[in-house]
């Protein structure tokens, strides 16, 4: 058997361009790789990944979130991560249901500090090191700083 044997060819969805990809073990993947129709080279797939980043990062610094520093690659994975935090921490915030106004408003200023909390992070490492962080993560944090704020230490 050929290499050939071993490959499919594709063509990308963008630019036609025609490219090969690696065929799997079993059939059964086999028959889903030929199915499928959207095929990306990897020149477009970048393309569209560093789109992707730079409109991730626009919306990011629209809410006052700043450029992150790091390399290309590493940028494009943390852009996705602090995309997904700052909705997990929108979810956390719109989930909670608070009768009490003052400790609504203890709430709000809780987040608030949070979020300032996460601006001052901009190297994308940091990004990547906590992209595990839950909502209860999240939670907990938030939490301490509304201690901290319903017990001034003075
Ligand atoms: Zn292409």
């Amino acid at each position: 058997m050929g290499q050939d044997n071993f490959t499919h060819t594709v063509r990308c969805k963008t630019c036609r361009t025609r490219f090969k990809v690696q065929l799997f073990e079993s059939h059964a993947k086999n028959l889903f790789l030929v199915d499928k129709r959207d095929w990306y080279c990897d020149k477009c797939k970048k393309t569209y990944a560093n789109n992707q980043t730079a409109k991730l990062s626009q919306a990011h610094q629209a809410i006052g979130f700043p450029e992150l520093t790091g390399t290309r690659k590493m940028i494009t994975w943390a852009e996705k991560i602090r995309a997904e935090l700052i909705n997990k921490v929108k979810y956390l915030k719109e989930s909670l249901r608070i009768e009490d106004a003052d400790e609504q408003e203890i709430s709000s200023q809780a987040f608030d500090q949070f979020f300032d909390e996460w601006r001052q992070e901009t190297a994308a490492k940091w990004w990547i090191d906590n992209r595990k962080m839950t909502v209860r993560d999240i939670s907990q944090r938030v939490e301490t700083l509304a201690a901290a704020i319903r017990k001034p230490t003075d």
